[in-house]
């Protein structure tokens, strides 16, 4: 897609420091390094999110997730991940081309957080357990 910077690196049109890729997908470093080896997995056909990309892609795309944090265990010695998705602004999308973000974790206090703020006491588990299911 013009003008997507994720679909230029894609297609080698700018530079990036890539560590994985094949015909449907490439992982290259973050330019952020929120911690050391932040990689992010995107298709090279643009979708924008992911619940836009094709099963295929997106099945293929979770096994390079997987081989490259291993690669970072191994080579970077990380002890844990975090493995995010953003979609949409709200959810802190910055680039509208879907990427699975890979954040290896080298101690708890290195400044990356995934807050699960405790909402258990305020909300009505059943009524929004119901709306979910509810059939359409
Ligand atoms: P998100 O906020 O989930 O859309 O993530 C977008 C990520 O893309 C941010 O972490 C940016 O640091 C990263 N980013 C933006 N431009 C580039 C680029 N040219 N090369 C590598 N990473 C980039
Ligand atoms: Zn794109």
């Amino acid at each position: 897609m013009d003008n997507c910077i994720f679909c230029k690196i894609a297609h080698h049109e700018i530079p990036g420091k890539i560590v994985y890729e094949d015909d449907l997908c490439m992982a290259f470093l973050d330019l952020s390094q929120t911690t050391d080896g932040h990689t992010l997995v995107v298709p090279k056909q643009h979708f924008s999110n992911i619940l836009e990309v094709d099963h295929q892609t997106l099945s293929h795309m979770m096994e390079v997730v997987q081989k490259v944090a291993l690669q970072i265990q191994e080579n970077l010695h990380a002890k844990g991940f975090n493995m995010i998705t953003n979609m949409n602004e709200v959810a802190g999308q910055t680039v509208p081309h879907f990427h699975i973000h890979i954040i290896p974790r080298y101690q708890s206090n290195d400044g990356f957080q995934a807050t699960y703020h405790d909402r258990s006491q305020e909300v009505d588990l059943d009524g929004i357990y119901q709306k979910i299911m509810k059939s359409e």
